[in-house]
């Protein structure tokens, strides 16, 4: 037999491939390209991916080296998934072994071989549920586990139980609490529940899409909040597993899951498989390997979801496909829905991207013919669009966060029974702490930025780099006690409502207040049956979510986005106000929306108020191609930092300059200029900006670049990044 040799992705920050020797006794018929292999690599070992086996190498014989062991029998990515890593990987210039890496999940990285039949959970047993809590009086830990089990019948993992071994051992020995192993799919609803009969604008969209199943389309799906956008994802779902096959949905943020998922669930009888961010390894795992074998005929998951082995697909849908979070923001920057469009495409199935507020590149693409648009112009049954008020905040009483129209507002809408959302972009009690008498400011000492007061938890808390001290009781420039709350957030909010509308029951809901395991959906529940009356959130709130009694939602910001330096900081504060005031209404009430801003005069938010988002977006779009900018044109960011300002400007301009020596015509070169907040945990940013108006220039560009970027004298000193289609330039 003649020898073998492999082409492997190991994860490294190289943009290149590793060829090994495969042992004689691996038998060819189990080398094809997606299977794992543990190689040597450097001092140590790696897992990596086979990419091509070949039958000669021309890496020197005396410097190939023979792979260890071979992980598995058949590819754990398929050739379309490991076309689709690599098509990444070249596109946004990461190396295809950390591009792999970020596509798998975490245990097969790491080489775990064979499937795993479920997640072990806790839970109560009948005993334990039928407990009084008088019981364990003397025992708060175990009471508090066993209430916390009682919130979640239907089990927690491990690390999700608030309770030390010893807590959990006292119950276990009591005969109250259970490990069990939880199939990776749930069981799916006996009865499921009945589709509503569509109305003439959903039912055209479904039969537009149904009729191309079977090959490539893409289609925007446009159409206002409550207007019926998730029944006919879940109709065309049920079209897609009539005919056996299977359907992939990417959201955003898990924040949007839980009440979708639970749609999902009650609708389908075939199993669902849900992956994010939230599970843990095994769990993920366990949703990933039921997709893969084509157990799980719905997959509804994250950006990463995308690279999720579905052996039969036939559907791929993705929901609120403007939302930045679609795109991966650190190490491997790959747009989720980019690349589910491209991955539809090779595969030849639908792809329906749905939003209220279409991404201007979503816009442009229709207009250019390449996505057929669908469109829901009204909400269902008899919930009417929201009317939409300024308010202006200009030399209003500053003692309290909410302008006094928008407190009459709130009454009027409690006394009738309604809800009424408050969205705030910021958590924390406030922005900063002042001295009011020297002017010393709360500033991280690690970052150009404040640290936000965390007033209950009495800290002070860096957003950006994660720093935190306690609250100082004294001002430490100059001593005094008198030290000012500036500005305001959610937490400050929630203690001003609870002195003004005592009587009303108040949630927050925020990355703060969801931290733990199950916060989240216990929150939105609470928030979803009305128990609370007034809700006070960040964008976890904003999106996503239908509250059917909220009447009256306020933005209590709108100012913090009108004058931002990125380009595209006016299509993402319009895209919040709509999503935000989407909330408002949704049912059988009428909706209010109020913002308070200080700049009611505004063109984007009189535009967005009295005309729209549409004609907002026509506005928008006429803006960029006359400035040159996505989606008129490309672009691609390159990011440096380091310990000092000099080192990363000198890279950039080293990288700037290499590039210009390149001669690619039509691509124009921006800066390099120190990032808008230069200094973040302790290290100075700079940036270079790449301008192109056609893709194709700026990817021959960035292919011969990139490789020489490595090789530059002044890379050593920095750690930079490459960002192509970066969604914010800050
Ligand atoms: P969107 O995803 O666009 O926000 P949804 O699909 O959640 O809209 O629909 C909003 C509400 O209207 C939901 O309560 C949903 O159950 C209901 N609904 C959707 N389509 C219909 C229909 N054809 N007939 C009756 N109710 C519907
Ligand atoms: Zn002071
Ligand atoms: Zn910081």
């Amino acid at each position: 037999m003649s020898p073998c040799f492999l082409q492997v992705a190991v994860p490294s920050p190289l943009q290149r491939v590793f060829d090994y020797r495969a042992p004689a006794d691996w038998g060819a018929d189990r080398l094809q390209p997606g299977v794992r292999v543990r190689v040597p690599f450097g001092r140590g070992e790696q897992v990596g991916v086979v990419l091509a086996v070949r039958d000669r190498s021309e890496v020197p014989a005396a410097k190939l080296k023979t792979a260890h062991a071979l992980l598995d029998d058949i590819p754990v990515l398929p050739p379309d998934l490991l076309a689709l890593v690599q098509w990444a990987s070249r596109y946004y210039h990461y190396p295809i072994g950390e591009a792999l890496a970020t596509a798998l999940p975490v245990l097969l990285r790491r080489g775990h071989q064979g499937r795993i039949a479920g997640v072990k959970e806790w839970r109560l047993t009948e005993a334990g549920r039928a407990v009084a809590a008088d019981h364990l009086k003397r025992a708060p830990r175990q009471l508090a586990l066993l209430q916390q089990l009682r919130r979640h019948p239907a089990g927690l993992p491990r690390e999700a139980l608030e309770a030390n071994a010893a807590t959990l051992r006292a119950l276990v020995d009591k005969g109250w609490v259970e490990e069990r192993e939880r199939p990776c799919l749930e069981a799916v609803p006996a009865s499921p529940e009945p589709a509503p009969e569509l109305n003439a604008g959903q039912a055209g969209a479904v039969a537009a899409v149904t009729a191309r199943l079977g090959g490539y389309g893409a289609f925007l799906l446009e159409g206002v909040t409550g207007s019926g956008k998730t029944e006919v994802y879940m109709q065309l779902i049920a079209a897609c597993l009539e005919q056996g096959r299977q359907a992939l949905v990417l959201v955003p943020e898990i924040g949007l899951t839980p009440q979708l998922v639970a749609r999902f669930r009650g609708r389908f009888t075939r199993p669902l498989a849900v992956l994010h961010s939230g599970l843990n390894d095994r769990e993920r795992l366990c949703a990933w390997q039921s997709a893969a074998a084509g157990e799980a005929a719905v997959v509804i998951g994250t950006r990463s979801a995308v690279f999720t082995p579905l052996p039969r697909l036939g559907l791929v849908l993705v929901d609120e496909e403007h939302d930045a979070s679609l795109k991966q923001q650190e190490g491997f920057r790959y747009s989720a829905r980019d690349l589910a469009v491209w991955r539809a495409h090779r595969e030849a199935v639908p792809v329906v991207l749905g939003t209220a507020t279409p991404s201007l590149e979503s816009l442009y693409n229709v207009a250019q013919g390449r996505y057929a648009r669908l469109h829901l112009p009204e909400r269902t049954g008899s919930a009417r669009p929201p009317r939409v008020g300024l308010l202006d905040i200009r030399r209003q009483p500053m003692d309290s966060p909410l302008a006094p129209a928008l407190q009459a507002a709130m009454e009027r809408h409690l006394a009738a029974g309604g809800q009424v959302l408050l969205f705030l972009n910021r958590r924390g009690f406030a922005p900063t702490l002042l001295c009011h008498e020297c002017g010393w400011l709360a500033d991280c000492p690690r970052c150009d930025a404040h640290m936000t007061l965390h007033q209950r938890a009495a800290r002070l808390r860096c957003h950006h780099c994660g720093h935190e001290r306690a609250l100082p009781h004294q001002c430490p420039g100059c001593g005094s006690p008198d030290l000012l709350a500036l500005g305001k957030g959610t937490e400050r909010i929630e203690e001003y409502l609870a002195a003004r509308f005592p009587d009303q029951e108040t949630i927050r809901i925020d990355r703060d207040t969801t931290r733990r395991k199950g916060a989240l959906e216990a929150r939105l529940a609470q928030a979803t049956e009305g128990v609370a009356r007034i809700l006070v959130g960040t964008q976890m709130l904003a999106k996503g979510h239908h509250f059917p009694q909220v009447s009256l939602v306020a933005i209590l910001d709108a100012d913090q986005g009108l004058f931002s330096n990125d380009f595209r900081a006016a299509e993402r504060l319009a895209q919040l106000i709509v999503q935000v005031a989407g909330r408002a209404g949704r049912a059988d009430r009428a909706g209010e929306v109020l913002i308070q801003t200080h700049h009611p005069e505004h063109p984007l938010l009189q535009q967005l108020v009295l005309q729209g988002y549409g004609a907002f977006a026509e506005a928008a779009l006429a803006e960029r191609q006359a400035a040159g900018f996505p989606p008129f044109a490309s672009l691609a960011l390159l990011r440096a930092e380091a310990s000092g300002r000099e080192p990363a400007l000198a890279f950039l301009e080293e990288a700037r300059d290499a590039a210009r020596a390149l001669g690619q015509a039509g691509v124009q070169f921006w800066g390099p200029v120190p990032a808008p907040m230069e200094r973040r945990a302790g290290r100075y940013r700079a940036q270079l900006l790449l301008q192109a108006p056609e893709r194709g220039a700026l990817q021959q560009l960035l292919d011969p670049w990139v490789l020489q970027l490595e090789q530059l004298k002044s890379a050593r000193k920095v750690r930079w990044s490459l960002d192509v289609d970066p969604v914010d330039t800050l």
